[in-house]
């Protein structure tokens, strides 16, 4: 007999005990050949003291096994407790979050019949940072951390994942035209990499409006690769139009770990009634199946739920009155799952999923070091004045040294020189210092470089004089090209 895979395995909280129970039952009926190990995580664990929701020993089940099938918990709201998802995705390098959605119309509501997109979600970085501080006494800031390894890695990622899984098209979305530096360096690795993959169709879209297309014109999405935060937000308005955020499952791949799971929360409202629809773990499970090269098995529990799901055997989220046939519990709903192993369904394709298909590995990323100059450096001060001209005075009197004043903005927009008298200002002052000669032109870098020496002092003088520099942001330039960008209206 084979080895059995052992799988790290954690029931939970709220309904992920019950919803737990009836996938393995599944899984078992269906041949898997997979040893379970069992960690708690979650609510107990918090409540022992452990902030993280999880303790060290079940870190190394899930390293040394290197396969995770998790079911829902509860984040406790405050006292200091982290999303422990979001701690598991970050430790252990899980960068690639993949949801697949497909619409099982007619049998489950939905508007969108055709639609079946994958969203390939960028899982470490962005505002997930959770950097954040507050600054003055109105204004408050979060770090949006967006790193050229991240980004090339999980666009490459979602290639490579069109390639295996026989998907046409890649749409990449971000908000280029606002956030350049950010969302530009996102656009720019997918332009460069898309020319690796001649064979699949590339398209780039701005967020808001690829969003919004989602949600009414989804059919025309294959595979959409993006950033964490627009990822998050998009994978649920896509399981939510496809019929129910309750079905999908996901995939959170890292190098040497990946964790399989359900969409949805721990569902505290119906936990212990034997309500709930394990769909989405169950869709989870049978991504991790294909993972570990169980592909037979994975197509046999996948053909018996659709067979389930179009004989109209369903639990209550999915049930419609005229139109289902059945309404069932959890568990009885696993049952009728594994009554059907073996048969195909009638109304949707079989699956099949190709066998031999190696996961999918991408190479480490190669930094190319760039020239790096010191331009000069934005100083954030907080000043509870309100005209502009008063603070640039003031600065200006104070600042001796080489580097000078050459804008303020507040909120990113210019209000010196040139303030417009309906910009609103908060305490919260961006000034801008560089070295300046008399012909300063940014564009053409006709500016003198400087040392940080020049920076401090001038922090030392403007000290000095009671301004309330809150942080320095230092101006980069690097091989030559601007590493910072304009204030609006500079
Ligand atoms: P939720 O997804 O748990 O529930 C939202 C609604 O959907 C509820 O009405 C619930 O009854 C219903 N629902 C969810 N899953 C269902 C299922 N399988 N079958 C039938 N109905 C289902 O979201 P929430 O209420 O915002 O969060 C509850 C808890 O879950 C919170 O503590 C939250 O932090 C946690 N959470 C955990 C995860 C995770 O572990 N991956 C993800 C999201 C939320």
């Amino acid at each position: 007999m084979l080895t059995k895979t052992k799988v790290t395995v954690a029931n939970g909280d709220g309904i992920g005990p019950e919803i737990m129970a009836a996938v393995i039952n599944i899984l078992e009926n269906a041949g898997a050949n997979i040893e379970y190990e069992f960690i708690d995580i979650g609510e107990k664990v918090y409540k022992e003291g452990f902030t993280s929701g999880i303790r060290p020993e079940a870190w190394d089940s899930i390293r040394q096994n290197g396969v995770f099938l998790k079911a829902p918990i509860t984040t406790p709201q405050g006292g200091g407790y982290k999303s422990l998802n979001v701690t598991i995705r970050k430790a252990l390098g899980l960068f690639a979050n993949v949801r697949p959605s497909k619409a099982m119309a007619p049998f489950i509501k939905t508007h969108y019949p055709n639609l079946d997109v994958v969203i390939v979600r960028e899982n470490e970085e962005d505002l997930y940072a959770g950097i954040e501080y507050r600054q003055t006494n109105d204004v408050v800031q979060g770090l949006k951390l967006i790193s050229y390894p991240g980004s090339d890695r999980i666009i490459r990622y979602a290639f490579e994942y069109c390639r295996s899984n026989g998907r046409k098209k890649l749409t990449c979305m971000a908000k280029d035209n606002i956030m350049k530096i950010t969302d530009g360096l996102f656009t720019s690795l997918f332009k460069e990499i898309g020319k690796e993959y001649p064979d699949i169709d590339q398209d780039i879209k701005i967020i808001d409006i690829g969003a919004a297309l989602l949600a009414e014109r989804p059919e025309v999405f294959d595979v959409v690769v993006t950033q964490n935060l627009y990822g998050d937000i998009i994978s649920d308005i896509v399981a939510q139009v496809s019929g129910s955020v309750g079905l999908g499952g996901s995939a959170n791949i890292g190098p040497t770990v990946s964790m399989f799971e359900a969409i949805h929360g721990s569902a505290p409202d119906i936990a212990g009634r034997n309500l709930a629809n394990p769909s989405g773990l169950l869709n989870g499970a049978i991504m991790m199946l294909v993972h570990i090269g169980q592909h037979k098995i994975a197509e046999k529990i996948m053909n018996a739920w659709l067979k389930t799901i179009e004989e109209g055997i369903h639990t209550g989220d999915i049930f419609v009155e005229g139109k289902s046939k059945q309404r069932v519990g959890t568990q009885e709903f696993a049952s009728a799952i594994i009554e059907r192993l073996g048969q195909k369904p009638e109304h949707f394709a079989t699956v099949e999923y190709a066998e031999g298909g190696k996961p999918i590995v991408i190479a480490e990323y190669i930094s190319k070091p760039a020239v790096k100059t010191l331009m000069g450096v934005d100083v954030f001060v907080d000043w509870k004045g309100k005209d502009p001209d008063e603070l640039a005075s003031k600065l200006i009197q104070t600042a001796s040294g080489i580097l000078k004043l050459k804008i303020i903005t507040n909120r990113g927009a210019k209000v010196y020189p040139g303030n417009m008298e309906e910009t609103f200002c908060s305490d919260h002052w961006r000034c801008r210092f560089v070295a300046q000669d008399a012909n300063v032109d940014y564009e053409t870098l006709h500016y003198r470089p400087v040392s940080y020496t020049s920076v401090m002092a001038l922090m030392s003088i403007l000290h000095d004089r009671g301004i309330d520099i809150i942080k320095t942001e230092n101006l980069y330039y690097f091989d030559g090209e601007r590493g910072f960008t304009l204030g609006q209206g500079e």
